[in-house]
């Protein structure tokens, strides 16, 4: 195959604070590296504390002016950032593709997911409307503003680079905040070609800042971000445990937050669904970004009269659709996982359940030949409470299948978790299809499909899954501040 070379111009190696592009104050940097062969990409600043407070400085400043912008005025520059990444989009997904390791056509797949947000928030800010309220007394005028909270902070993760970020920025601008980003040490590279795009839509300097650290800065970097009263709102995606880090640091300040966290996706096979929408739902929702998504199907319960019929048709589909290689290639759908740790976690997981009796179908090993980070699609059936990996979330090609017998018996399963983001399931049965949606302790749920994201859905979890929801019509809420007016004797 052909590799694809295009010109760099969005591949920036400096942070982006109050519309500069500079180095850390220290001059410090780290590597960042391909995941598929881990070469550097290139050098990018290892900011700390003082940039920090620099980039939170800007926001505020930038946040005086910003403040008093008209929604058209904010819908204007989200529409011409949304533009420039649509032209754009191909150099986007091949920066993300370098740094992240997915597949080009995941890339570009993700590329035009994440820039819906900035068009459909570039639509929202002009829909940000206030309330007039009864009075119970007359003489008396109520009112309820809407306005822009303040700073916000974005610290954002390497499996969505592009999205993630613009999910929570063209929310922020739309209702007139300025923020700062801090993006993954894995992957700040997409973040930067977004701010180069910002600038160059003529963002005024200090709406969008951007940080990048190392993983050694990291929790410095976020917890002044959480402790600093300049800064009123943090939204975070990443871990449920450094998202409970972040809940604890915002208490200081009383800080706005909104998470997303992670998920344990149940993906619910009943004996009335059709299998074939089934399958190609599992394989989407299994297997999208190599297993590393919050939303991946990550205990599938099959029902027992339709259990060896999936598993069949399932283990065809691995072995007839999925390449996994170099994602820089054409034809190659799947690429490594992000980061050595993460090959180590789902080998031990795998090996324990192996050890345990648990019975593999496909994979259970690292392919060595693509690359230092490539484990095989893998099937696993037999997994009990004595393994490690049941009921744990994954992030990676791994799918564990359990077979059930009632339908009470698996919603029961499904919500045995303290973790509730995204749920799917396949049925054609209209009744058990209300039944079940109202009694799985989730906030999402695909029925009958397995990717359910996009720029309109409400996205977020219940349990330890989140606080809040991005996209839609919601996904302002978290930046804006609520006024109630009464205006008496009038
Ligand atoms: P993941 O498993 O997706 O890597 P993390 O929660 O570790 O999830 O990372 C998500 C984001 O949180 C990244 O930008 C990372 O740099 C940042 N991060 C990690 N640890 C901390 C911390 N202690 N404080 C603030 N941010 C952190």
């Amino acid at each position: 195959p052909s590799r694809i070379v295009r010109s760099m111009s969005l591949l920036k190696s400096q942070g982006y604070i109050n519309g500069k592009w500079v180095p850390a104050s220290t001059g410090e940097t780290f590597a960042v590296c391909n995941p598929v062969n881990n070469s550097i990409i290139t050098e990018v600043p290892d900011m700390s504390v003082e940039d920090t407070t620099q980039a939170i400085d800007a926001a505020k400043k930038a946040f005086q002016r910003f403040r008093t912008t008209t929604a058209k005025e904010r819908s204007d520059l989200l529409r011409c950032w949304y533009n420039l990444m649509l032209q754009s989009s191909e150099e986007l997904a091949e920066i993300l593709t370098k740094e992240n390791g997915k597949s080009l056509a995941e890339s570009r797949a993700e590329i035009k997911y994440g820039n819906s947000f900035v068009e459909w928030f570039s639509e929202e800010s002009r829909r940000i409307n206030g309330e007039v309220l009864q009075a119970p007394v007359r003489n008396r005028k109520l009112l309820i503003l809407k306005q822009p909270i303040g700073v916000a902070a974005l610290i954002t993760p390497w499996n969505f680079p592009h999205a993630m970020i613009t999910r929570k920025a063209g929310a922020a601008i739309a209702a007139g905040c300025t923020c700062i980003i801090k993006p993954s040490e894995d992957t700040p590279l997409t973040a930067l070609a977004l701010g180069k795009l910002a600038e160059d839509a003529g963002f005024p300097p200090g709406v969008i800042n951007i940080v990048t650290t190392s993983p050694k800065n990291s929790a410095v970097v976020g917890k002044l971000l959480c402790e600093s009263t300049d800064v009123r709102a943090l939204s975070f995606t990443g871990s449920t445990a450094v998202g409970k880090i972040l809940y604890n640091q915002c208490a200081s300040t009383v800080k706005r937050i909104g998470l997303e966290l992670g998920g344990n996706a149940p993906f619910i096979i009943f004996e009335k669904a059709n299998m074939d929408l089934a399958v190609a739902g599992a394989m989407a929702s299994k297997f999208r970004n190599t297993g590393q998504t919050c939303v991946s199907a990550n205990r599938f319960y099959v029902h027992d009269k339709r259990f060896d019929e999936f598993l069949q048709k399932f283990k065809e589909k691995i072995s007839g659709e999925i390449k996994m290689g170099d994602g820089s290639l054409e034809g190659i759908t799947h690429g490594p996982l992000i980061k050595s740790s993460q090959v180590e976690t789902i080998e031990c997981l795998v090996n324990d359940a192996l050890e345990k009796g648990a019975k593999l179908h496909c994979g259970g090993k690292r392919l060595d030949n693509l690359g230092p980070l490539f484990y095989a699609p893998t099937v696993l059936t037999d997994v009990d409470e004595s393994m490690e990996i049941y009921g744990k979330e994954i992030f990676g090609p791994v799918a564990v299948i359990h077979r059930f017998k009632s339908e009470e018996d698996v919603v029961k399963m499904a919500n045995s978790v303290p973790v509730g983001l995204a749920g799917y399931f396949y049925s054609e049965d209209l009744s058990q299809i209300f039944r079940v949606t109202e009694k799985l302790e989730v906030g999402m749920i695909g029925v009958n499909e397995g990717i359910i994201s996009c720029a309109e859905a409400a996205f977020g979890g219940v349990k330890e899954s989140g606080i809040g929801r991005e996209g839609s019509t919601h996904g302002i809420e978290d930046f804006l501040d609520i006024k109630y007016l009464c205006i008496g004797n009038v």
